[in-house]
């Protein structure tokens, strides 16, 4: 077992603990303040779910977005919350 040293640890690197990470890092260095942080994953790579969303194009907002690329029964629901972007 590896020993890593840190003052945050963040466990998780899906959407979040990526995003909080990230933030952490920039908020922190904005208050000169020199933490390690470590991002704990327990798969092989981070981010996996990630690569499944947006229908395999990791994102809501790509730019060939259709309802008619989501799996669901209810793709009303997909095209009203579609509708909302531009
Ligand atoms: C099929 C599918 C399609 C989706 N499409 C979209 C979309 O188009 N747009 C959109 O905005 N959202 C979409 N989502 C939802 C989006 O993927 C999730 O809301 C988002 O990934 C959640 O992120 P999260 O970081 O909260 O959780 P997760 O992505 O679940 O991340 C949690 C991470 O923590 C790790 N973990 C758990 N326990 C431990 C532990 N003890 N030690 C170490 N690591 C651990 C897990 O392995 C995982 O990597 C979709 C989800 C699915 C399943």
């Amino acid at each position: 077992m590896n020993v890593v040293n840190s003052d945050i640890a963040i466990i998780g690197a899906g959407a979040s603990g990526i995003i909080a990470s990230i933030i952490a890092a920039r908020e922190l260095k904005k208050y000169n303040k020199n933490y390690n942080i470590i991002l704990l994953e327990k798969n092989k790579r981070v981010g996996k779910k990630i690569l499944i969303t947006g229908n395999g194009k990791c994102n809501i907002s790509n730019t060939n977005i259709s309802p008619k690329f989501y799996y669901s029964t209810e793709l009303e629901r997909a095209e009203y919350a579609l509708s909302k972007f531009n």
